[in-house]
């Protein structure tokens, strides 16, 4: 499992009201138990969100292109544990929304890190 990143993207902020924290695991090792509730919206002309058909709720990002894909991102709010869970780093702060203020110590990235 990667590194937790808060991203600070317009897409995040639409998508979530604020911003959004992911954990990216590796495609390989990543399955999907409950994939009939999943549904992939193309976000973007190279990337996809998946959210649940039946609540609605954030899953996932990823890139489209099953070739290219090396892993996927995983929301952080859809985890039953989060326990093992710390912030890494912030990205996308260059297009952060202008009502907030990021206040702690972390790493931040104008774009992806
Ligand atoms: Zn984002």
């Amino acid at each position: 499992m990667g590194p937790m990143i808060a991203c600070h993207c317009s897409q995040c902020n639409r998508s979530s009201s604020h911003i959004v924290a992911a954990v990216n695991v590796a495609e390989i090792g990543l399955s999907w138990t409950r994939t009939d509730h999943i549904i992939w919206y193309a976000s973007s002309d190279f990337a996809e969100r998946g959210f649940c058909g039946r609540c609605g709720s954030q899953m996932a990002w990823r890139q489209s292109d099953p070739v290219i894909r090396k892993g996927t991102s995983l929301m952080v709010g859809s985890f039953d544990d989060k326990d093992i869970l710390t912030l890494e780093r912030h990205i996308y702060v260059a297009h952060k929304a202008p009502y907030y203020d990021i206040t702690d110590d972390l790493p931040q990235y104008p774009h992806s890190d």
